[in-house]
């Protein structure tokens, strides 16, 4: 009989993965189809997830976030490069051997199964004894919070109930990494927020390596001690959200990042002088030769100031929450900008303001690479 993986303890109830490192080295997968056409998912990727993170994996539709956890979980064979869990190299691994447990989107319950036996299908294919997959299963069921639904079908469960139930059963193999591929594009927005909130508390609780795949950046935000931000299949940055979303390396993780998005407005560096397009200074003592720039600046980058630099009128002001949003146009340009300020009192609509920088990033306009 084969046994169910020792990377974990009892301790009392709580369930403890002894977890694994992941790694990643220079990655690829290259898609070949009939017709001719190649495609690079992913490109040279290499990371480090250290052992008991989540990590989000970040990026645009067609980003290849989902190609690459699928090699990971060994359905997808790299065309290159090498994955290991820990000191082990499970690129050639077949799937079931790798420890892996994988969510999808769609939750994939067998609807005819009550939600103990979904949970316990994986422990038969291990023919674990029944005495122990029942314990095994009331266990991860208690861990998810769905304890007192057992007896249900999935189809009498709420999309968050269901995908809890997915996830005790990708838990109960006891796996040494879990997969999420977009676990909670299907639930409604508050729905959303509680079960990343419970994926939080139970990836905490477990310990387990796990790698979250989502293309929306609040998301990955929220849930992840750190993040990687993909594009065309080439890591772009990786490293805790917050430390991301303050210093992106280029153009393209800030725009990504950030709701309201960031502003990136045309600007020239003349002489080491960092000015907008009517000439406007903004900034001196910049050792970047003269050439057209972007700079981004997000919308908390403001201050409201009579002596302020920038001038613009304000258009819309939108509350949101405890802020307020105005959306005004600059003066001498043709580009809108959303400003975050705390209060709007005093503000009107056509009003002209001006404002200060409190912080920008001076992008090169044709390759996104940040030079400040
Ligand atoms: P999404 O968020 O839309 O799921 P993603 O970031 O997960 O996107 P992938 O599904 O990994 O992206 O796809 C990356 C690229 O590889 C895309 O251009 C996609 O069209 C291509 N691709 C994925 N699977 C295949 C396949 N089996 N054959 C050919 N091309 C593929």
């Amino acid at each position: 009989m084969e046994k169910v993986s020792t990377n974990v303890t009892d301790v009392g109830d709580k369930i403890i993965h002894q977890s694994v490192d992941v790694r990643l080295q220079n990655l690829t997968k290259v898609f070949f189809e009939k017709s001719g056409k190649k495609t690079v998912a992913v490109d040279d990727f290499s990371i480090l997830i250290p052992a008991g993170k989540l990590i989000g994996l970040l990026g645009p539709s067609g980003c290849g976030k989902s190609t690459t956890l699928y090699m990971i979980a060994g359905l997808h064979k790299p065309t290159a490069g090498s994955i290991f869990f820990g000191d082990d190299d499970v690129t050639n691994m077949p799937p079931e051997k790798r420890g892996i447990g994988l969510v999808f989107q769609n939750y994939a319950l067998y609807p005819h199964f009550t939600v103990r036996q979904n949970i316990m299908f994986p422990l038969e294919n291990l023919k674990v004894p029944k005495e122990e997959a029942l314990k095994l299963a009331q266990q991860m069921a208690e861990l998810v919070h769905i304890g007192d639904l057992m007896d249900r079908k999935p189809s009498q469960l709420s999309g968050g109930q269901q995908q809890r139930v997915a996830i005790a059963r990708a838990l109960v193999k006891r796996p040494r990494v879990l997969l999420l591929d977009e676990p909670l594009s299907n639930l409604d927005a508050r729905l959303r927020l509680q079960t990343r909130e419970e994926i939080k508390r139970i990836q905490r609780e477990t310990g387990i390596t796990t790698i979250f795949v989502t293309h929306d950046q609040e998301e990955a935000m929220s849930i992840s001690d750190e993040i990687v931000v993909m594009n065309y299949g080439i890591k772009q940055q990786m490293n805790h959200p917050q430390a991301v979303y303050d210093e992106p390396v280029n153009m393209f993780v800030a725009k990504f990042l950030g709701n309201p998005p960031i502003n990136i407005i045309p600007a020239k560096i003349v002489g080491g002088q960092l000015t907008l397009l009517d000439n406007t200074v903004l900034e001196k003592g910049f050792e970047i030769a003269d050439q057209e720039v972007m700079i981004g600046l997000r919308p908390e980058y403001f201050k409201i100031v009579s002596t302020g630099k920038i001038t613009a009128q304000i258009e819309m002001i939108e509350h949101i929450g405890r802020d307020t949003m105005i959306i005004c146009q600059l003066e001498n340009a043709e580009n809108t900008i959303r400003v975050i300020v705390p209060s709007a009192k005093n503000l009107t609509v056509n009003q002209k303001i001006k404002l200060n920088a409190t912080k920008f990033f001076i992008f090169n306009k044709e390759t996104g690479e940040r030079y400040k």
